[in-house]
C-alpha cells in the first residue's frame, strides 16, 4: 500500500486567478494528484464560455517556455486588487473569481455584499463622453474594493 510519505512532491500551484499567454483567464483551484502517475496536477476552471473546469500537470502550469514566438510564463498570476478594468472579458471572470472565492468560504456575495453593477446594454454609437463603460468599470472597482474587504474578513 502507498503511503502519503511514498508519494512525490505535489509542488502546489497557488490557487488564484491567472491569465495564459493566450489571453483567457482562469482560477487555480487547488492541486490534487493523478492516481495514474502520482504528479501534481493544478485543478483551475476557466472564467469564460463553458467555464469548464481542467486538470494539467502542476510543473507545466507554472512553467516558462516559449510560447507564440517569445519566453514567457504559461500562465501569470494576477492579483484581483489590481487587475486593470478596462475590458469585459477581464470584468466577467474578475466577478466569477470573486463569487466563486467567497461561495468556496460559504459567502454568498450577492446577499452579503450586493450583486455587482450589470453589464451596460446601451451604447450611444458615436464615441459620446460619459461613456456608458467608464460608468460601468468605475462601478465595478468599487463592488471590487467591497467584495475583497468583506473576503478579507472571511479568510
Ligand atoms: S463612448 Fe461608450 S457609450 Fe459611447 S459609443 Fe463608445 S462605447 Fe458606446
Amino acid at each position: 500500500m502507498t503511503t502519503d510519505t511514498d508519494l512525490p512532491p505535489l509542488n502546489p500551484v497557488p490557487p488564484g486567478l491567472y491569465r495564459h499567454y493566450k489571453g483567457g483567464w482562469y482560477e487555480v483551484l487547488d492541486t490534487v494528484r493523478c492516481s495514474e502517475t502520482l504528479q501534481g496536477m493544478a485543478l483551475y476552471r476557466a472564467l469564460y464560455g463553458g467555464w469548464g473546469q481542467w486538470v494539467r500537470p502542476a510543473g507545466m502550469f507554472v512553467e516558462v517556455g516559449e510560447f507564440e514566438g517569445r519566453v514567457q510564463p504559461r500562465f501569470v498570476l494576477h492579483d484581483p486588487a489590481s487587475v486593470p478594468l478596462a475590458d469585459l472579458p477581464t470584468a466577467q471572470a474578475l466577478v466569477a473569481h470573486l463569487q466563486g472565492l467567497a461561495q468556496r468560504r460559504g459567502v454568498d456575495l450577492d446577499t452579503a455584499l450586493r450583486r455587482p453593477p450589470p453589464e451596460p446594454d446601451t451604447c450611444c454609437g458615436r464615441g459620446c463622453n460619459g461613456c456608458v463603460w467608464e460608468g460601468y468599470y468605475t462601478a465595478l472597482a468599487f463592488w471590487r474594493e467591497d467584495a475583497l474587504a468583506l473576503l478579507s474578513r472571511s479568510a
